[in-house]
């Protein structure tokens, strides 16, 4: 292998890892709002549920205080009837107070009943917009989940064909320049930039007059301050000197 096709190589694996990392780090985010949504749609849930039980236990209340204002007010009755056909002042007096004592208790229960019916519509009233609102947030949460899932098995199948990539280039760049390159690439994201203007396009340490020289003949060099690899490509060269102007 040539120097310049060693380095071209080197390149491209650079890249190509480069582009590992970036689609795996895409993937973790959306894997992680994928998760996220889930647990929204699943807290939404309870949380109708919770205001349904609610409801439904107003609901109950609400019976049980009819029930005992029902009893009162035929308890009230069958006092009043007694009143009426009391035979004498002492029995009407015991009659009246009793009568007083039930009509007391019914207009408590009154109110009991009232406090539950308001109650009960608060919590119908809460069920109802929770269910109404959870339809839409639950139906845009179903879409984001989707989507994320097919966007997912799009960076999957992005990552096979990189790593199938990566595997065909690795066996064309000699064991020893990829144990360098892969020591260099856990240190620095660019374990391979360009010499411009004589100097590392990266740390711009100044590129002896030898060095030069052998990068100019395809070599591949390590910076001497960054440790980078270096590499010299007139082509690349012009085009950042244009870029400048
Ligand atoms: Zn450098």
């Amino acid at each position: 292998m040539t120097g310049k096709a060693l380095w071209q190589n080197l390149k491209i694996l650079a890249e190509c890892d480069h582009n590992i990392l970036s689609l795996e780090k895409q993937k973790r985010e959306a894997q992680k709002i994928f998760t996220t949504d889930q647990e929204l749609i699943q807290k939404l849930a309870i949380s109708i549920e919770e205001k349904k039980n609610r409801f439904r236990q107003e609901q109950k209340n609400v019976d049980l205080q009819e029930l005992q204002a029902h009893d009162l007010k035929i308890k009230e009755e069958a006092k009043r009837t007694q009143l009426a056909n009391v035979g004498s002042q002492k029995e009407y007096q015991a009659v009246r107070k009793e009568l007083d004592r039930v009509s007391r208790d019914r207009d408590e229960q009154e109110d009991a009943l009232l406090k539950a019916w308001h109650q009960l519509e608060t919590a119908q009233k809460s069920y109802e917009l929770e269910e109404k609102n959870s339809v839409g947030r639950t139906a845009d949460l179903t879409e984001d989940i989707q989507a994320k899932a097919a966007a997912v098995q799009t960076l999957e199948q992005q990552l096979v064909e990189l790593h199938a990539k990566r595997e065909t280039l690795v066996q064309t760049i000699p064991p020893e320049w990829l144990v360098r390159y892969d020591r260099m690439k856990h240190n620095v994201p660019d374990p391979i930039v360009p010499v411009i203007r004589s100097s590392c396009s990266s740390c711009f340490y100044a590129v002896l007059h030898q060095d030069l020289y052998k990068l100019k003949k395809s070599d591949i060099l390590p910076c001497r301050s960054c440790y980078r690899f270096l590499y010299y490509d007139q082509e690349e060269e012009k085009d950042v000197a244009k870029a400048a102007y």
